[in-house]
């Protein structure tokens, strides 16, 4: 069965991306407020009554919302997240309503776990000055054969290591962080401490460094089954998306591989990407009796 993905939002001021099957969707963080996410699904064509769960990468500002969390209560939908998550989470009245309607799931490291709509999720830490930041490997419903299609989204983060690239083998999607042009964010008007901090280990992730990454990535599983790549989390001020896009594209000139290059926006949504077999859209404009008779999907 195949996937489908957009970005609803990358950047410094709201991340929100999407997963789903034809079984249903998945957040990837929830860093915008209920308005601005629903006008994304409606620019895309795509219903928000099929998210049945939220993960959380990590706990800061941009990456969660409280407002969010609240459209998460009043839908039944639960959050996954880490046990270190919640000290930070706490401050929030709407995910103590969350742990009061026993829709807080925990994630442990490493240990690959089953959210709803047949997906699964393979949660690897990455080093960030978030607290615990995990990137995840998603994977779709099994077909009749067993098989099935999986991404990578690692968003923040500012090394890779081997872990991280032994958890994304194989994947169909890589959706990476490009997050700045080392030269540019040197040559910023920025204070030395934060140039420090976001290309320091515990920063973000360069996009020489990300190139690095799919060129190991590349060498380890050859060209054949990565589709594509989606660009995560570009500065404003230290990147531009045609530098982005040209590094990765020099690095898939060389391999000749044709794999496909997004990137993700902070204002705009990204065309939703569809992985292998999936049946026709279903448009926000039809009409959702079907999902609704299931009493089992939570948000409803
Ligand atoms: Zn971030
Ligand atoms: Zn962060």
């Amino acid at each position: 069965m195949g996937l489908r993905f957009t970005v609803l939002a990358s950047g410094s001021t709201g991340n929100c991306s999407l997963v789903s099957a034809d079984t249903g969707g998945v957040l990837i963080d929830g860093g915008l407020k209920p308005t601005d996410m629903l006008a994304r699904f409606a620019a895309v064509a795509l219903s928000p009554l099929q998210i049945r769960a939220m993960v959380l990468t990590h706990t800061h500002g941009d990456h969660w919302n409280d407002g969010l969390l609240g459209w998460l209560v009043e839908r039944k939908v639960p959050l996954y997240c880490h046990p270190s998550h919640h000290h930070v989470l706490l401050r929030s009245v709407n995910f103590r309503a969350l742990r009061v309607g026993d829709l807080v799931r925990d994630f442990h490291s490493n240990e690959e776990f089953n959210l709803p709509a047949g997906l699964r999720c393979l949660p690897v830490p990455v080093r960030h000055d978030g607290g615990a930041t995990f990137a995840f490997r998603l994977t779709g419903p099994s077909d009749l054969f067993g098989s099935a299609f999986s991404l990578g989204y690692a968003a923040d983060l500012g090394v890779w290591d081997e872990v991280l690239l032994n958890g994304f083998l194989h994947v169909d999607l890589l959706a990476l962080e490009f997050n700045h042009d080392v030269t540019l964010q040197r040559q910023s008007s920025r204070p030395a401490f934060l140039i420090e901090r976001v290309l320091g280990e515990h920063g973000h992730l360069s996009n020489d460094q990300a190139v690095d990454f799919l060129a190991r990535l590349l060498d380890r599983q050859g060209i054949e089954r990565l589709g594509h790549l989606v660009q995560l989390h570009l500065s404003g001020e230290c990147n531009r998306p045609a530098l982005a896009r040209k590094v990765a594209r020099n690095l898939f000139e060389q391999r000749g591989c044709s794999i496909r290059i997004h990137t993700g926006q902070q204002d705009i949504p990204l065309k939703p990407i569809e992985i292998g077999p999936l049946p026709k859209k279903r448009s926000v404009r039809e009409p959702h009796n079907r999902l609704m008779s299931q009493p089992q999907l939570p948000g409803f």
